[in-house]
């Protein structure tokens, strides 16, 4: 994929762009920026499937509640990682216009790329790619979230039906808060890192 006019549209809402052929060379690259902080993770398949986690945790303080340590609680973890100076999340849609967009259910992940850490890294494979908003949009919507839900063999209609979005009013609904970076925010650094593969949902 050509990401010339997605870099540019990012670029011009604020956000530092770097881009790699495949997840190694991403990872080698984040082992080199991030070392001996504290860094949070989001939620994510992409970053389990890079082996971020166990590359980075060897020279810094990882916090993820997919890897709980013995004697800490999911609660403990989340709030470990919402307070580190680093925080890595993926994302669920890009527009090539620039929008970036995360659909949450308990929405530590959303609240912690908007703010709170020195700086932000989003990191996302070609698949997340849309034309526009609109697009990107309905990806985050009805591929990102029913993927999810079939991951977590959760009690949805787009877990059990098929793949799209219900808008469902299931007590297990993982669609609840909707985030939007239009622009880098006012405070911290913020980049994205895309890899020229396919990533996560
Ligand atoms: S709102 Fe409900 S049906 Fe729609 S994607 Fe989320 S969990 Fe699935």
């Amino acid at each position: 994929m050509d990401f010339t006019t997605v870099e540019k549209n990012l670029n011009d809402r604020g956000f530092q762009v770097t881009i790699f052929e495949n997840q190694e060379e991403a990872v080698k690259y984040l082992e080199t920026q991030i070392n001996g902080q504290t860094v949070g993770f989001g939620g994510s398949v992409t970053l389990e499937q890079m082996g971020l986690y166990e590359a980075l945790q060897s020279h810094n303080q990882v916090f993820w509640h997919w890897r709980i340590p013995e004697g800490k609680t999911g609660q403990e973890v989340k709030q470990a990682a919402a307070a580190a100076k680093v925080y890595i999340s993926s994302v669920n849609a890009l527009a090539k216009t620039g929008e970036i967009i995360n659909i949450d259910g308990n929405c530590n992940r959303v609240s912690s790329i908007f703010y709170g850490h020195e700086k932000v890294y989003l990191i996302l494979g070609e698949n997340k790619i849309e034309e526009d908003y609109e697009r990107a949009l309905y990806r985050a919507r009805n591929t990102a979230a029913p993927r999810n839900a079939k991951r977590l063999r959760i009690n949805t209609p787009c877990a059990q039906k098929g793949e799209k979005c219900y808008d469902c009013k299931s007590p297990d609904r993982i669609c609840r808060g909707l985030s939007v970076l239009w622009e880098k925010p006012t405070s911290g650094e913020f980049e994205v890192i895309l890899v020229c593969q396919d990533l996560g949902f």
